[in-house]
């Protein structure tokens, strides 16, 4: 079980979300506006917060901002009224996790929020399993099926970054500020190049990727699959 905080003002949604969140067993807080929204995110100590981002008094972007600021780790998925991708870029550079735009169905929404809640439960060491792979952090090494498979080191530091963080959506430019460092040129198109060969390389049906997911206009986003 974990602690579900829903911070959205419509009540309709709101009372949709809770009871389906309390079905699946969640434990769940709920705020109307920003600014109580702001207060149980800071105190309350949820697991995991569900975010409208246009909000009365204090909007969704400050709330992620000062969760931030207080270096809570928490993951957030923000609701969003229309796809607009500055929005969606904003408010993962504010570092919300993932989003998604309404209308939505239930059921994709349930699927990101378990796929953010997975996380707690992967390792920042070790090995990550997905699938038919295996990616050991320590040793360096890519296993598919049981065969080791070379991957380049931005490549690797890609897998890496992406599988560490399963559910949640990157921008182009954060992957490349953290794989890729400033030391070189690069643009988003070196981002999608490497995902390209990487996808060649862990993907059964690489034009059909179910691990490392596109997310339309924004980046990628890394899932275990299942
Ligand atoms: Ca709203």
């Amino acid at each position: 079980m974990s602690r579900i905080l829903i911070v959205e003002d419509e009540p309709a949604m709101l009372r949709g979300l809770k009871d389906n969140f309390a079905a699946n067993g969640h434990e769940v807080i709920v705020a109307m506006d920003g600014q109580s929204g702001m207060e149980k995110a800071l105190s309350a100590e949820p697991d995991l917060i569900v975010l409208d981002l246009m909000l009365p008094k204090v909007n969704g972007y400050e709330i992620c901002r000062a969760v931030r600021e207080r270096e809570l780790n928490m993951p957030i998925l923000m609701l969003t009224a229309k796809s607009q991708e500055e929005d969606v870029v904003l408010g993962l550079n504010l570092g919300a996790d993932d989003y998604v735009t309404k209308p939505f169905r239930i059921r994709e929404l349930l699927a990101r929020v378990h796929a953010l809640l997975r996380r707690r439960q992967t390792p920042a060491e070790g090995t990550i399993r997905f699938g038919e792979c295996e990616l050991d952090l320590e040793a360096h090494r890519f296993q598919r099926n049981g065969v080791e498979v070379e991957l380049t080191a931005k490549e690797f530091g890609l897998l890496r970054y992406l599988a560490s963080h399963p559910g949640r959506a990157f921008t182009r430019e954060q992957i490349l500020n953290h794989v890729w460092g400033n030391s070189v040129i690069v643009t988003g198109r070196s981002v999608d190049r490497c995902v390209a060969t990487l996808r060649s390389k862990i993907e059964a049906d690489p034009g059909k990727p179910v691990f490392i997911e596109t997310v339309r206009d924004v980046g990628y986003r890394f899932d275990f699959g299942e």
